[in-house]
């Protein structure tokens, strides 16, 4: 009967079949006793996946990839990176499996990938496993990136292994069940490139062309189109992550993906009190990927897409070089027009407001919520209520009430919809210390903080009764807060 389940899952292997020199097919660690932590049934769902068959014992090894369907090649995959603005040519999937592509209710493909599923030929010194918290980090995070309308990888589920893994302290091993659009990451362009063949950078993009950017296909130069593409996607992916003060903490070129989703969740954060400079990272010691550089950084790293995608552009290499700068150019154009129309958007002012009033308005309240400083998500929540005329909340927070007071008043001359507000200020964000607080419960078997917190954070513009304990900022012994990668 559960044979018959798992039998009945259709997993494709378009990545490794059509990719070979960026695919080690490989098997994932043995895992005896798994234990399911946290199961996405609405997305289980949406892919065709029975959520009772993958409470089954079937259904387990599935997602520990300890049994995959017939035809299914499970791969590590093949990429390389600038990390830290250092180039390492072999990354890869050092502890992680593409398990193969699933269809969603959508009708497009979608990756199912493990993380902590043991060593494959790219782990170098580490040891292929992932440990609870960490997995339920990427898990709650990127489920309320969902919710916040972000374009995100999607947490299908983390299994407990059942083994003890050495960290700075011994953790309990698990596995994360991840969805995306696909793996595909600039690096994985940087990796097929350092290989010297311009065939199978032309493979690799006309697979990301078919995944993510059918319509470019038919353009006069399909590979300039889908440069142009991505760099659009990430450009209003960066400004949605900079509307919620969002830290990703680690842009290395292998953290980007082509698709234009959030991926990789590690050492990130949601920024509280507003801080430009705000980093998080333990090994960001210089700042480099701090909340304000992140627009910058993007940009860096489409450049390294673009040197990758080069001989695609144009067969003369300096009409290529010329294309690639042209294009990137755009980059900048459309961060700012998504920031400010993000931002126009957080103060309620709509579409057709004069952009003369919006942009000092708007530069007015970063410099005055700067100043204070001001819990960034509370302080554009609190000023929904301004808008429908209970300034208070809003204004108590801030240092400077006679600056306020002015910026009120310019501000509602110009009529702000505070339902369109509320439609883009969330009330709740996985904030540091609730995260910290669940994932220290569920490292010690209780599950019931972090289920709490996924319901609060999964339905983020609805503010319920009883749940003002979400919407808070740390306490004052909270802090300053620092993230690691050794997850
Ligand atoms: P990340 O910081 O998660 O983006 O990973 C950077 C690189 O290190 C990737 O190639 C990962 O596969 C690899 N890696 C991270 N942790 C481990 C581990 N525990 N074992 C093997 N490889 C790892
Ligand atoms: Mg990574």
């Amino acid at each position: 009967m559960s044979d018959t389940a798992l039998s009945a899952v259709t997993l494709e292997a378009r990545f490794a079949n059509q990719l070979e020199e960026l695919a080690v097919p490989w098997r994932a660690e043995d895992v005896p006793r798994p234990e399911l932590l946290a199961l996405n049934e609405p997305l289980a769902a949406e892919l065709g996946l029975d959520p009772d068959f993958l409470r089954s014992p079937d259904g387990l090894r599935l997602l520990t990839g300890n049994a995959v369907p017939p035809g299914a090649t499970p791969v590590a995959q093949a990429y390389s990176g600038h990390q830290f603005g250092w180039y390492s040519p072999r990354l890869g999937d050092g502890r992680a499996l593409l398990l193969g592509e699933l269809r969603h209710a959508d009708g497009g493909l979608r990756d199912l990938h493990l993380k902590g599923s043991g060593r494959t030929p790219f782990a170098r010194g580490g040891d292929g496993r992932a440990v609870v918290g960490p997995m339920l980090r990427e898990y709650v995070v990127s489920e309320a990136m969902h919710a916040l309308g972000i374009p995100t990888t999607r947490s299908l589920a983390v299994v407990g292994t059942g083994r003890a893994v050495q960290r700075e302290t011994v953790l309990p091993g698990a596995l994360l069940a991840r969805i995306a659009g696909s793996h595909v990451r600039v690096g994985t362009f940087q990796f097929a490139r350092a290989g010297g063949d311009v065939e199978l950078v032309r493979r690799l993009a006309d697979y990301a062309i078919q995944r993510h950017y059918p319509d470019v296909a038919g353009a006069e130069n399909p590979y300039l189109a889908m440069f142009q593409a991505v760099i659009s996607a990430q450009a209003a992916l960066v400004a949605r992550w900079m509307l919620v003060g969002f830290v990703h903490g680690v842009m290395n070129t292998d953290n980007m993906a082509i698709s234009g989703e959030t991926i990789d969740y590690g050492p990130c954060a949601f920024m509280e009190a507003f801080n430009p400079a705000a980093v998080y990272s333990s090994i960001d010691e210089a700042g480099r990927y701090a909340y304000r550089n992140q627009p910058v950084v993007a940009e860096w790293n489409l450049a390294r897409l673009a040197e990758s995608m080069l001989p695609l552009l144009h067969e003369d290499e300096q009409k290529a070089v010329d294309l690639a700068v042209e294009s990137l150019g755009g980059f900048q154009r459309q961060y700012s027009a998504a920031w400010s129309a993000g931002l126009n958007a957080k103060l309620g002012l709509r579409e057709e407001t004069n952009d003369a009033d919006a942009s000092p308005l708007t530069d007015d309240l970063l410099a005055l919520i700067q100043e204070s400083p001001v819990d960034f998500t509370s302080f554009f929540r609190n000023l929904g209520k301004a808008a429908r005329g209970e300034a208070e909340p809003a204004r108590r927070m801030v240092l400077d009430l006679t600056a306020f007071d002015a910026w009120t008043e310019r501000w509602l001359a110009l009529g702000p919809d505070a339902e369109l507000m509320d439609s883009v200020n969330p009330a709740y964000i996985p904030r540091n210390h609730l995260v910290e607080e669940a994932l220290a419960a569920a490292t010690e078997g209780d599950l019931k903080p972090f289920a709490e917190l996924l319901a609060v954070v999964t339905d983020p513009f609805n503010e319920r009764p009883g749940l003002e304990r979400y919407a808070e900022g740390a306490p004052g012994d909270f802090g300053p807060y620092r993230t690691f990668c050794g997850t």
